[in-house]
């Protein structure tokens, strides 16, 4: 268990530092002139509304995952891990050959909205609409456990995620980040696969 929490910790850390994930919280609420408390709660609730729809599909694939380690022990060894591997292959190779798509691109509409309301709005569903793969297939390893790992993934990852998010908005927006963002943003699928993959490895050897 101790894995499960460590794993889902570190992905939702990883995760919501994705630049696409608050970037564009903070170029709005400079544009829109927000204070620094209105720009807070959005990006709580923005945050919240991405984890609530990556969690709907995590509990469906949780249950799968619980399904199979329940009629299959066995498979279960290999079956998670492996899952977990090729998915980390893919972000890695989808980075390198660039023609996966930009993640979470989808804020451009909120910038076109009048009023406060109407733009929190549009990012609260474009960030609903479009859940993290990358945190999703964690609930399949998750899912071995019960609903006790469905729910402690879940905790997790709404509580690091919207944190995490918080203070990345609260910097950018006070203007103190000089990290070169961009970089990270090109290379995140690498950082994500390989974290996938150093998890795979983990779960294979420790059962
Ligand atoms: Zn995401």
């Amino acid at each position: 268990m101790w894995q499960i929490i460590s794993g889902s910790l570190l992905l939702s850390l990883v995760h919501a530092a994705i630049p696409n994930h608050w970037l564009p919280i903070v170029a709005v609420g400079k544009s829109e002139r927000w204070t620094m408390r209105e720009t807070l709660h959005a990006t709580a609730l923005i945050g919240a509304a991405h984890i609530a729809s990556t969690v709907i599909i995590g509990i469906l694939i949780g249950l799968a995952g619980f399904q199979l380690s329940s009629s299959h022990a066995e498979l279960t060894h290999w079956v998670a891990p492996a899952v977990l591997a090729v998915l980390g292959v893919i972000f890695i190779v989808s980075d390198f050959v660039g023609r996966g798509h930009h993640h979470h691109d989808h804020f451009d509409g909120a910038r076109q909205a009048k009023t406060k309301r109407a733009v929190i709005g549009s990012m609260v569903v474009a960030m609903f609409f479009s859940p993290c793969i990358e945190l999703e297939v964690y609930f399949l390893p998750a899912g071995v456990f019960g609903w006790r790992g469905i729910l402690v993934t879940s905790a997790i990852y709404l509580v690091a995620t919207v944190s995490t998010m918080l203070t990345l908005v609260y910097i950018g927006t006070k203007g103190l980040s000089r990290l070169n963002w961009h970089i990270f943003e090109h290379h995140q699928k690498t950082l994500t696969g390989c974290i996938l993959i150093v998890l795979a490895a983990v779960s294979f050897l420790i059962d």
